[in-house]
């Protein structure tokens, strides 16, 4: 990382705590990459292996910081400037931490369903934890929520969501997502561009699993 790492400029990273990198993450993580671009803060990659093969999509972002080295070890001047994410932390994040900590640290790790606390890897570390409320978020929504809070001042409780949306395949089917979103504008969950696909396919591939 650059030296201006310790001013206040803020930096969300995404360390990336699995050998591969599926389609699911890598649409979340373009979608991160193009929010934290747009909102002007900086967004890295951290702990991504050497041999992992990132997808041309996300090479192609310019706002991606890909960072071979684990987050411990990029922020170890600064670690009290960085605050993770954490849905098992006793404290709510609030707008007031945006003077805490400009450093927001998640985990990349897929949603599963019940957690397995792989946050725990990095709550392990010795990082100061804040929690985005009792339900489980995807890696997107939780940086998209962050921001909000740190950058917009937006209290946790003044953010509108969807809890487990219900998405439609086609006329016979519909699947449960476990997972608390942002609502937009129409009442429908924030999700990346091209997950509505990926999920309709993934569960065409699940039903011809069956067969
Ligand atoms: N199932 C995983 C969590 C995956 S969510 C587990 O049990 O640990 C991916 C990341 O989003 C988490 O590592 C955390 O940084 C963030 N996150 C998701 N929901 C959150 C919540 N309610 N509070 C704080 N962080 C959350």
């Amino acid at each position: 990382m650059d030296k201006d790492r310790s001013d206040k400029a803020q930096t969300y990273v995404v360390e990336h705590l699995d050998p591969e990198l599926g389609p699911w993450s890598a649409l979340e993580y373009q979608a991160i990459a193009y929010e934290c671009e747009a909102a002007g803060v900086k967004f890295c990659l951290s702990s991504v292996p050497r041999q992992l093969e990132l997808p041309s999509e996300l090479r192609a972002m310019k706002s991606l910081v890909i960072e071979h080295q684990n987050v411990e070890w990029l922020f170890k001047d600064v670690k009290e400037r960085v605050c993770l994410l954490d849905p098992a932390a006793k404290t709510e994040l609030s707008p007031d931490d945006a003077a805490n900590f400009n450093v927001f640290l998640f985990g990349g790790i897929l949603g599963d369903d019940p957690p397995r606390d792989r946050t725990s890897e990095l709550r392990m570390k010795g990082f100061d934890g804040r929690r985005l409320g009792p339900v489980q978020m995807t890696t997107d929504t939780a940086v998209r929520v962050t921001r909000m809070v740190i950058q917009q001042k937006l209290p946790l409780n003044e953010i509108p969501y969807v809890d487990y949306p219900e998405l439609r395949i086609d006329e016979h089917e519909s699947t449960e997502m476990p997972f608390r979103y942002v609502k937009n504008a129409d009442g429908m969950p924030v999700m990346p561009e091209g997950m509505m696909d990926l999920i309709k396919s993934d569960s065409e591939k699940g039903f011809e699993d069956l067969l």
